[in-house]
């Protein structure tokens, strides 16, 4: 590994392409600008041997304090354009949601409104199958392309695998553009839902704070009758609940904050003390929702979601 290709630097620090601003750095990393600059990049590294992770707006993701081996890729340029087709919108991976929603918002395309509250990139929501106030991003993504070691393949959201906040997507699999079939509507109107759902989200979450969004998923369990992770977080006495830089959010309990110095051992001590008291008051064992990347000590049986 003593030459790397142009553009891999080593040592890159993470934290900062995170929304939690917690965790090390990265053995390597790279900005890949094009498609061609991404399948060069994961073949080398799957002829070195060399693991792939790959970090969105870093919206749902932990890095864990020791930092990633392997490459570590964020994408750039040509990978985050936005760009419109009549009724569609092609995005790189990297493209922002908010702002592929407020595109098709000024070009008169309904059916991406949802991802005005959501804080990530295209390939980040595919890969966790984001979601919110019932957008559904199934119904409007027409197709990815998938990068790989062996080049890239274009997959269908039938082939994406989705489930509840999540797809099957294989590791050092990357999501370098996508194609959203969407539908004429008045721009006027389109604006309008976005503004209200931004009024909405507003009302509901803690702004301007470091989190990565909700921590876990809301439990389909019988026991929880209908209840969101949040609410049951809440009524086991969570709200405010701090370990170290680190505490679920007085607004939202399902959020966990970092007040500046948290690190990833304490957000994930903070995650296992919410659990551990769900658990006990209610019997319900509670999913994460937010990823890892590198060496991050979680419970066994958390491994699996995660
Ligand atoms: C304030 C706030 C509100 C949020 N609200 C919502 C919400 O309403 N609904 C919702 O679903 N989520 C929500 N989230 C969570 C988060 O924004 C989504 O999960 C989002 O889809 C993550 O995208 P990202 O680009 O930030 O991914 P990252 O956090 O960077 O990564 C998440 C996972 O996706 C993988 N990944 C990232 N990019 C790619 C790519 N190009 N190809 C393949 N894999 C990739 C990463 O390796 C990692 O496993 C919220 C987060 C915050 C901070």
């Amino acid at each position: 590994m003593a030459d790397l290709p142009p553009g891999v630097q080593r040592g890159f620090p993470l934290a900062r392409l995170t929304t939690i601003r917690t965790g090390g750095p990265a053995e390597l990393f790279a900005r890949p600008g094009s498609l061609g600059e991404l399948e060069r990049l994961l073949a080398w590294a799957a002829s070195e041997a060399i693991e792939v992770g790959v970090v969105g707006s870093g919206s749902n993701l932990l890095v864990a304090d020791a930092g990633v081996r392997g490459l570590t890729v964020k994408l750039d340029d040509d990978l985050t354009k936005i760009e419109v087709d009549g009724t569609r919108i092609l995005c790189g991976g990297g493209a922002r949601l908010p702002a592929v929603a407020s595109r098709a918002a000024q070009a008169g395309l309904a059916g991406i409104e949802f991802g005005v509250n959501i804080p990530g990139t295209v390939g980040g929501a595919v890969r966790m199958n984001a979601n919110a106030y019932g957008g559904e991003l199934a119904r409007v993504l027409e197709w990815v392309d998938v990068v790989g070691a062996a080049g890239t393949e274009r997959r269908s959201p039938r082939e994406l695998g989705f489930g509840y906040r999540r797809s099957s997507l294989g590791a050092g699999e990357v999501v370098a553009r996508g194609s959203f079939a969407l539908s004429e509507a008045s721009s006027e109107s389109v604006k309008r839902t976005l503004g209200e759902m931004r009024a909405r989200r507003r009302a509901a979450q803690p702004s301007g704070i470091k989190t990565f969004g909700s921590t876990f998923k809301n439990p389909d369990d019988p026991r929880a009758q209908g209840r969101t992770a949040g609410q049951l977080l809440e009524q086991a006495g969570c709200r405010g609940l701090r370990v170290g830089g680190a505490s679920f959010s007085a607004k939202h309990a399902n959020f966990i904050e970092n007040h500046g110095d948290a690190t990833t051992a304490d957000v994930v001590s903070l995650m296992i003390e919410g659990s551990r008291r769900v658990q006990e008051r209610f019997g319900i064992a509670l999913e994460p929702e937010v990823q890892v990347l590198g060496p991050v000590e979680l419970p066994r049986d958390w491994r699996r979601s995660a």
